[in-house]
């Protein structure tokens, strides 16, 4: 990319997206656009298509999914598949009919198999069965994929794909039905420590494992691949080190300043038991992960502290 090319960001407004866009205008890139899903609905193939004869965009970070924790995903199996497959399949198609340079599609390790051999390779993809609690989703994701691969095959497009393991940061979903853990756990231990409550909830056991990546490092991997990788592997991006949920409640515990008690609540699934990525191609690229989940957690706190009375 030249600091003037002219870049989409598909899902500025969303964790990964935001974080995208920043790191873009950080890095001097001026000629960003993007569009909230009130002026282009990317479900809408006639809207993505126009879109993309008209901006001549050269660079797309396509970040637009639809993204839930465990129980939304369980909850809204069609919505997950049909919003996902309907985005990508949109926005992939009308970059190839208009000429865009390169694309970077963004995966999730749930299309890893579910007792897949930890860590997670990124040729372990399809040799399994997927965890089912979210099924639907992980095979949209999987879709996307190999539609950048079967373009890149027969028509010499560029595309990329990334699969960044569980993300956290700003313009997270904090919602408590709907979000993933580390958010939810910010958000439960934040109203207890203020309603002085004697214990909060964990779902689960706390004994499954789980990887946790601060969404400003995804997004500077993100840009790293854009400028340095082409090829139809797909890339893990990862820390390499993951936690039992329980480890990670008594983190945020911490960090938050509660003093109260946790308790699991074993009647809500434990999903996965461990879904940690292999990050040796990224690394051998030349990338490597920067924040501690320490120094992730205050940043997080700090932007939910800041931001509290807008979150529903
Ligand atoms: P997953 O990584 O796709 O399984 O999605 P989640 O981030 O939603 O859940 C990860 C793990 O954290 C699961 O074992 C959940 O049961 C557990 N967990 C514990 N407390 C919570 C919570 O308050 N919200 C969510 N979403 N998960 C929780």
């Amino acid at each position: 990319m030249n600091k003037d090319s002219k870049i989409y960001v598909a899902g500025h407004r969303g964790l990964v997206g935001s974080a995208i866009l920043r790191k873009l205008e950080k890095d001097g890139y001026t000629n960003l656009v993007y569009k909230t899903s009130n002026e282009l609905d990317l479900r809408d193939p006639n809207q993505v298509n126009t879109f993309f004869k008209e901006e001549k965009i050269e660079y797309v970070f396509l970040a637009a999914a639809k993204v839930g924790g465990i129980v939304a995903n369980n909850e809204y199996p069609a919505d997950f598949i049909r919003d996902n497959l309907m985005i990508q399949s949109n926005v992939i198609d009308a970059a190839y009919r208009n000429g865009v340079t390169k694309l970077l599609f963004l995966g999730s390790t749930c299309i890893y198999p579910k007792m897949a051999p930890q860590p997670l390779k990124e040729e372990y993809l399809l040799t399994g069965e997927l965890e089912p609690t979210n099924e639907p989703y992980a095979i949209a994701k999987i879709a996307g994929i190999k539609m950048c691969e079967s373009y890149n095959r027969q028509y010499g497009t560029n595309y990329i794909s990334a699969m960044p393991t569980n993300l956290y940061g700003e313009n997270d979903n904090f919602d408590l039905h709907t979000s993933h853990v580390l958010p939810a756990l910010i958000r439960k231990f934040h109203e207890a420590k203020e309603n002085n409550a004697a214990f909060v909830e964990v779902w689960g056991t706390g004994s499954p494992k789980r990887e946790f990546l601060y969404s400003d490092d995804l997004a500077d991997a993100c840009v790293f691949l854009m400028n340095n990788y082409k090829g139809n592997e797909i890339v893990n991006i990862g820390v390499g080190e993951d936690l039992p949920i329980g480890e990670l409640a008594q983190k945020i515990k911490e960090v938050v300043g509660y003093n109260g008690e946790i308790r699991f609540d074993t009647s809500k699934p434990d999903g996965t038991p461990r879904k940690l990525v292999d990050v040796t191609r990224i690394n051998s690229l030349g990338w490597k992960a920067t924040t501690s989940l320490e120094e992730g957690l205050v940043k997080a706190y700090n932007w939910f502290l800041q931001n509290e009375k807008e979150l529903v």
